[in-house]
């Protein structure tokens, strides 16, 4: 069976820098960037392509400013999970 196919979306400047998401990540996939955001803090964001939409840095993320996506075969959907953020700003890496 395909490895799920997934991608995350951060809302960089209300990260607190806690790095709950980076150990949570069972693909290894998240890294705290070297710049900061407008409040000071390191943020993180997704370092490589092996995300598998698992949700586990949306539902751990105290901020509640991850979305996860899952690829379906026809597009990209979000998968349902702690937060509403409707406001994206991302790094890519
Ligand atoms: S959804 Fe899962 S695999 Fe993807 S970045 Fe978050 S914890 Fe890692
Ligand atoms: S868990 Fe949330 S607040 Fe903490 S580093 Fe990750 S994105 Fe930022």
């Amino acid at each position: 069976m395909a490895k799920l196919k997934g991608h995350v979306l951060f809302n960089i400047e209300n990260c607190k820098g806690c790095e709950l998401c980076i150990k949570e990540c069972p693909q290894n996939s998240l890294e705290m960037s070297s710049n900061i955001n407008n409040n000071g803090y390191h943020y993180a964001f997704l370092k490589e392509d092996s995300c598998t939409g698992c949700t586990n840095c949306a539902l751990i993320c105290p901020e509640a400013i991850i979305t996860v996506f899952r690829e379906s075969k026809k597009k990209k959907i979000a998968v349902p999970s702690l937060n509403n953020t409707d406001n994206f700003l991302f790094e890519v890496s």
